[in-house]
């Protein structure tokens, strides 16, 4: 992988980025790049940040700046990843899209010719050619009223020879992020930024040429000059979308802030204790998904019983957390309506009900 470094943007980042190279080291010259690495070291500790706060929650970064010293290891990480965004701005910047990133590289193996990209019109554009000054030629334009009103830049510049509506002003290259040319086709590097389309609207308005020269459109819209057509290709594609898109919406309302899976103790029926009563163990399996802890209590609901813990069970979850306890249910004999029995326990917190688990209780047959 050969890296290629773009230097500039535009002609005026250009210009001054090589009048800045080009001059001697001296206050102004100092200043200048110190000024510059303290705004791009500033703009990555902010990206640390948030990026920080994606992972551990806003809630627990704002508490650990609050107090920085007692979390020296996530102050590390975080200087970390801020060095790695900085290296990023001051240095690697499009080698990002370019070499890291695989969004490309996957868009590539999904092309084919009806695909709609970023594309140059070649048909209209080729061949490209030059405008020179008019000052060289005699204007056609019949506009004028009188001599020098013509403020028109087309009635000011011509094209040499007649050719397509491309005045290879490479203003798209010199735009383009990753450095490349639209013009030779889509590339793995363009990231779809749509700069070059911006770019050559601006020339093709000012030299009163249609926009549109560099758009959003297919291989085949370009070469037939065909529409897209709703192929059933297309049709596949967007039922599955809807499919995969209603999937995630029916999770994301349907997700819950705790998940529970109540299942009685592995290898263990039913036992009667000595009053008579029967009782079955079972094991709780509770998540947190939430950035709080959740303490709570369990309750019968639809039966009359008990709910004895075993051993010094924790009755919190803890945030974004698991926790496992078990427990005992203990039914009197007329409770127990056959081998199995549905039970319904409430989960309770602060007295306000937050979920109902739902388990089968065993018995022995003899007390239906
Ligand atoms: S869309 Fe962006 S990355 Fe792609 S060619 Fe145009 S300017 Fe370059
Ligand atoms: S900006 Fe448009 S006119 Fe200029 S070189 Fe690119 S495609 Fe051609």
């Amino acid at each position: 992988m050969v890296f290629r470094k773009i230097e500039y943007w535009t002609d005026g980042d250009a210009q001054q980025q090589k009048l800045l190279r080009a001059m001697p080291w001296n206050a102004e010259k100092t200043k200048k790049r110190v000024i510059k690495f303290i705004i791009f070291f500033s703009i990555s500790f902010i990206i640390a940040n948030f990026f920080l706060a994606y992972l551990i929650s806003m809630d627990e970064l704002l508490g650990y700046l609050q107090n920085p010293a007692a979390h020296i290891g996530t102050l590390i990480s975080l200087l970390i990843f801020t060095t790695v965004f900085f290296f990023v701005y001051w240095w690697f910047r499009e080698q990002a899209c370019i070499v890291v990133c695989p969004y490309g590289r996957l868009q590539g193996v999904l092309l084919d010719k009806n695909s709609i990209v970023v594309a140059y019109d070649y048909q209209r554009g080729e061949p490209r050619g030059k405008f020179k000054k008019a000052d060289d030629h005699d204007c056609k334009c019949t506009d004028c009223k009188e001599e020098g009103a013509c403020k028109s830049i087309a009635a000011k510049f011509e094209v040499i020879v007649p050719k397509g509506d491309c005045i290879d002003c490479f203003a798209c290259v010199r735009v383009c992020p990753t450095g490349i040319d639209i013009r030779n086709g889509t590339q793995l590097e363009c990231v779809n930024c749509t700069a070059c389309i911006d770019s050559c609207d601006a020339i093709m308005t000012s030299i009163q040429k249609p926009t549109g020269l560099i758009r959003y459109a297919s291989e085949n819209s370009i070469l037939k000059k065909v529409k897209l057509k709703f192929t059933t290709r297309i049709k596949a594609y967007t039922a599955v979308l809807a499919l995969l898109i209603s999937l995630l919406v029916f999770l994301l309302v349907s997700r819950t802030d705790l998940d529970a899976r109540l299942m009685r103790t592995a290898g263990m029926t039913y036992t009667t204790l000595p009053d008579g009563r029967i009782s079955n163990l079972y094991n709780l399996k509770l998540t947190n998904k939430t950035h709080k802890n959740i303490p709570f209590t369990l309750k019968p609901e639809n039966f009359k019983g008990q709910i004895e813990y075993v051993g010094s069970s924790s009755l919190t979850v803890k945030k974004e957390d698991y926790e496992q306890l078990q427990f005992f249910v203990i039914l009197n004999r007329n409770e127990v309506k056959g081998w199995k029995t549905a039970l319904q326990i409430g989960m309770y917190q602060n007295g306000k009900k937050i979920k109902t688990i739902t388990a089968k209780f065993i018995g022995p047959e003899i007390y239906n």
